[in-house]
C-alpha cells in the first residue's frame, strides 16, 4: 500500500499531519487539503431557533457545481454570496456544530480522526465519491425551488 501522504501532490503537507498538528497550527495547504470536497457544506440547511438542531436539504447554494462538487467560484465566493461562511481555524469553534458530521474540519476539531475514505487517508480522491459521501450530481440548486419548499428537500444522516 502506497503512504497516502506520500501520494498527495502537494510536498508542503508535514506526514499525517491531521494526526499530530493543531488546526491553528496548520500551514495554508495543509488546511485546504482537509477539505475532502464532499460539497455537504454547500447544502442549504434549516436550523431550530430554540435548540439549534441542523437539518440538512439536498438543495445546494446557487454557486455550487454539482457536476465537479465543488464552488462554481471559490475565489469570489464570499462577494457573490453575502451568506457564505469562509471557514478558518479562529471560527471554526462557533461553526462546526452546523458542519456535517463527516466534515473533515469538524471531526478534528471535536478530537476525531478521519474516516477511512478521505482523500488523505485513502490517497485517492474518488474515495469519497465512492463512500457515497460526495455531493456530486445529487443536488437541485436553490434557484430551481421555492424557498417555501425548503422542508420538502431534508435529508437525514448529515448532521
Ligand atoms: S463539508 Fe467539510 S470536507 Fe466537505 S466540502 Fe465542506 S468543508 Fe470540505
Amino acid at each position: 500500500m502506497t503512504d497516502p501522504v506520500t501520494a498527495t501532490p502537494d510536498s508542503d503537507l508535514r506526514p499525517r499531519f491531521w494526526e499530530n498538528v493543531p488546526l491553528e497550527d496548520l500551514s495554508k495547504p495543509e488546511w485546504e487539503a482537509l477539505c475532502d470536497r464532499c460539497g455537504r457544506c454547500c447544502l442549504l440547511k434549516l436550523e431550530d431557533a430554540d435548540t439549534q438542531e441542523i437539518e440538512f436539504t439536498n438543495v445546494s447554494c446557487r454557486l455550487f457545481d454539482g457536476a465537479t462538487s465543488s464552488c462554481g467560484n471559490y475565489a469570489l465566493r464570499k462577494q457573490l454570496v453575502k451568506d457564505c461562511v469562509v471557514l478558518s481555524p479562529e471560527n471554526i469553534s462557533r461553526i462546526a456544530y452546523w458542519m456535517p458530521v463527516t466534515c473533515a474540519y469538524r471531526l478534528l476539531f471535536e478530537g476525531r480522526t478521519l474516516f477511512d475514505w478521505h482523500p488523505l487517508v485513502s490517497g485517492r480522491a474518488d474515495s469519497v465519491f465512492e463512500a457515497g459521501i460526495s455531493m456530486h450530481d445529487r443536488v437541485i440548486p436553490e434557484y430551481e425551488i421555492n424557498e417555501d419548499d425548503l422542508e420538502d428537500h431534508i435529508i437525514e444522516g448529515m448532521a
